[in-house]
């Protein structure tokens, strides 16, 4: 009989870049126990508390690798944020290899699977014979979005790169079409082209969504992709289970306080791992929790003019973020309301009964996580691939309300907007029908994961396919 195959997973530098690729191998072994998995974790400066905590819910069958650390004075100056991900992988190349080596010594590995951020360890399954795959924790229409820019990085660099040169498929919905604007400079496109060109090479995709959520999109990729490079596997929703993100039993106090609001009465606010508000922002959205009259529970950020700025702090946390909330708030709403500093056990806030909607920036895991617990969304898109997931929500699933900003103040989305918005979702009837919408579809993700789901069977294909190579 065969060996039971061993697969490399290679995460690249923040936590939400590390705990999908684990997440995901969790997954896997939970319906597969026989496989063989290691993580190798590049990391930038030291790892991220969050990360810290959740890697303490590892189980043992899952090998874990730390790559010594990449220092920000090794890389060019003035690299933006979102090009240092993909740059921590790139200057740990040497150590992927090393360990690799180590690993082909030792048992049989038979596939590397990456973090999109950390593709270029993928030219190592060349080198060594192994299948390669990524892992996308987004939506198929960042798949649809790489895929059809897949042949354009020559051209790309022959023509000058910039953003106008992206194609953008029509899967993306008018309002999310503005995602290319987050591909601002020179580097971070380059790096979406190199993306974009190494899908057409390997041997298949992996990503967090499911047939029934994105079934246009899904079934045009199957038929684009049949029979060629790279094979798509949609294989969500994957998600953190709860013990998986109350690690450290910080957070407890918003859990008790949960247990004693009357069912669907709190909106839950948070911008993710590290999306941050301006402090006029701030001052907003308080006072707009304030005017609503409704009970919320708020995880709240030191403010930054810059929304990404907490992105991969590793403990960038040392100022109060209660010290920013405008004068008297906390004693005023101290009824209603609950404020969490940075950090949240969001999963099983979701889950709690007592949490009728999500204020959210949208990003691809939150979105996941309140689908799979049927908990709809006030949409409030920070950076990045957000504005996408916040249009496909509102104007597609009609799951969301997204609350309009004042383009004569730069976007800022004032309280009395917000106000309104949350009366109309937690009290209207537009708030009624977009809450039914969102029951609906958490059947459908429930249903994709069963044993006989959509999702639950792609996978399998997935492992016959490492079955095959061992
Ligand atoms: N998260 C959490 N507590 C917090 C903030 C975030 O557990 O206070 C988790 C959340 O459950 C999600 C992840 O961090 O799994 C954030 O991922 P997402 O893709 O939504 O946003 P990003 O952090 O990438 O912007």
């Amino acid at each position: 009989m065969a060996n039971p195959p061993h697969i490399a997973f290679i995460s690249s530098a923040g936590f939400t870049h590390l705990f999908p690729v684990i997440q995901f191998s969790k997954r896997l072994l939970h319906l597969h126990r026989d496989l063989h998995i290691t993580c190798i974790i590049p990391i930038l400066e030291s790892l991220p508390s969050s990360s810290q905590s959740y890697l303490q819910s590892l189980p043992p069958n899952i090998h874990s690798i730390f790559l010594p650390p990449v220092h920000k004075h090794d890389m060019p100056e003035n690299v933006h944020r979102g090009a240092q991900v993909q740059l921590t992988v790139t200057l740990s190349l040497p150590y992927i290899r090393q360990e690799l080596e180590s690993l082909i010594s030792r048992s049989s590995l038979v596939a590397l699977v990456t973090d999109c951020f950390a593709h270029e360890a993928l030219d190592f399954a060349v080198e060594f014979n192994l299948l390669s795959f990524m892992y996308l924790p987004y939506a198929s229409m960042i798949f649809s979005l790489y895929f059809c820019n897949s042949m354009k990085l020559d051209d790309a660099k022959f023509r000058g790169l910039s953003p106008e040169s992206i194609d953008i498929p029509p899967c993306i919905p008018d309002r999310g079409r503005e995602i290319v604007e987050s591909l601002y400079d020179e580097l971070v496109l380059k790096q979406f082209f190199e993306r974009a060109k190494k899908l057409s090479l390997i041997d298949g995709v992996l990503f967090n969504s499911f047939f029934e959520l994105e079934t246009e999109t899904i079934r045009s990729l199957q038929e684009e992709t049949k029979g060629k490079r790279p094979q798509i596997y949609p294989v969500g929703p994957i998600i953190q289970g709860r013990s998986d993100n109350e690690t450290n039993g910080l957070g407890s106090n918003c859990l008790t306080w949960l247990n004693n609001q009357p069912t669907k009465s709190v909106v839950y606010v948070s911008f993710g791992s590290g999306g941050t508000l301006s402090q006029e922002q701030l001052n907003e959205l308080a006072f707009g929790l304030e005017l609503s009259g409704k009970k919320f529970l708020w995880v709240v950020r030191p403010p930054s003019d810059d929304p990404s700025a907490a992105y991969l702090s590793a403990s960038g946390d040392q100022k109060n973020p209660l010290d920013f909330l405008p004068d008297g708030f906390l004693e005023r709403t101290k009824d209603r309301g609950l404020v969490v500093p940075l950090w949240a056990p969001q999963i099983s806030i979701l889950s709690h009964g007592s949490v009728g909607g999500f204020l959210s920036h949208c990003g691809w895991n939150s979105t996941m996580e309140s689908i799979v617990h049927g908990v709809p969304i006030i949409a409030w898109p920070l950076f990045a691939e957000q504005r996408m997931n916040a249009a496909f929500l509102t104007d597609c699933l009609k799951v969301a309300l997204w609350p309009e900003a004042n383009n004569q103040r730069s976007g800022m989305v004032e309280r009395d907007e917000i106000a309104n918005v949350i009366i109309r979702f937690m009290e209207g009837e537009e708030g009624r029908d977009v809450h039914k919408r969102m029951q609906d579809l958490k059947d459908s993700a429930a249903n994709a994961l069963k044993e006989n789901g959509s999702s639950t069977q792609t996978l399998s294909q997935f492992v016959m396919k490492l079955r095959a190579r061992a």
